[in-house]
């Protein structure tokens, strides 16, 4: 399935991982890491790991509506504790309401709130995003910056935010690591770093800035529709024979296969106007089916 990816060389040596090519649930399959994979090894697999989800997902794609830095940016900040399809169902009234970082700052908050709540925890985020975008108003003329050391300083703007902005709007090469990142890595052996800076560190040493916005994208829509935090569908996960966690949700594929989330399970996905490119449904606005 894999093929090489420009950007990507591979290092060195023998990789050290058992070839893919047995059938799905084969029992010779689990705990398929050598006992101890050297670091080399390690990378190889890892960078077979994207190339793979690459394949699988070539239409990765952050999972937030925006048409503008500014609009990722609320929506990211919106995104905290709640899904992004509740956020990609809120923002059309909220950026109807308050188009420009001007507008938004000088928002009357409780009626802000009313438009938020249903991201829940609406009274917090409607400070953040009225402080944020009075901060916008007067120390950035309005726009957006594209420095991560700016973005950092903005009310509810934390590194995770920032790198999302930068990477998708700006095109600043970022890795964003979410609740589904740090655990797939995790699962993967890439890293056992439990503090996402850390866990950052490590994957932006294991890969080209190149490929760390899109290595992002995809390890995220890995997580979200196959490897789920409780039950991953390790049988009907097509990177199983180069994961040293298969086994540990489930293996049958036929069970595995209704495990499947969004557009692998014939679901509509999280955003409301999907790039073009997006094989599954939009998802419905607020309040339809
Ligand atoms: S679904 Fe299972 S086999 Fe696939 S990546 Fe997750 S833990 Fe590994």
């Amino acid at each position: 399935m894999s093929s090489s990816t420009p950007g990507t060389p591979e290092p060195g040596t023998s990789p050290g991982t058992p070839e893919p090519g047995t059938g799905a649930g084969s029992r010779s399959r689990s705990r398929r890491t050598p006992k101890a994979e050297s670091r080399l090894a390690m990378v190889r697999r890892a960078r077979r790991i994207n190339r793979e989800l690459a394949e699988i997902y070539p239409y990765a794609h952050p999972e937030l509506d925006f048409r503008n830095p500014f609009e990722l940016l609320v929506a990211t900040v919106l995104s905290a504790q709640t899904t992004d399809l509740r956020v990609n169902q809120t923002t059309p009234a909220l950026f109807a309401a308050y188009p420009t970082p001007e507008d938004m700052a000088a928002a009357v908050p409780e009626e802000m709130e009313e438009i938020i709540r249903p991201t829940g925890f609406f009274r917090a985020k409607t400070k953040s995003l009225l402080g944020l975008s009075a901060a916008l108003r007067d120390e950035f003329g309005g726009e957006v910056p594209g420095r991560l050391d700016d973005l950092v300083k903005l009310p509810g703007v934390g590194r995770k935010t920032a790198n999302v902005v930068l990477g998708n709007a700006f095109g600043v090469p970022g890795i964003t690591v979410d609740t589904h990142f740090g655990r797939l890595v995790r699962r993967w052996k890439w890293t056992e770093e439990e503090d996402p800076v850390k866990v950052e560190a490590v994957v932006a040493d294991i890969f080209p800035r190149s490929e760390w916005t899109m290595l992002s994208h995809r390890v995220v829509f890995h997580g979200r529709r196959i490897c789920h935090a409780r039950k991953p569908a390790c049988g009907a996960c097509p990177i199983a024979p180069l994961c040293p966690s298969y086994g540990e949700g489930e293996t049958d594929p036929e069970k595995a296969r209704k495990l499947l989330k969004y557009e692998m399970g014939g679901q509509p996905g999280q955003r409301l106007s999907p790039p073009p490119d997006y094989p599954g449904r939009p998802a419905p606005a607020l309040g339809a089916a």
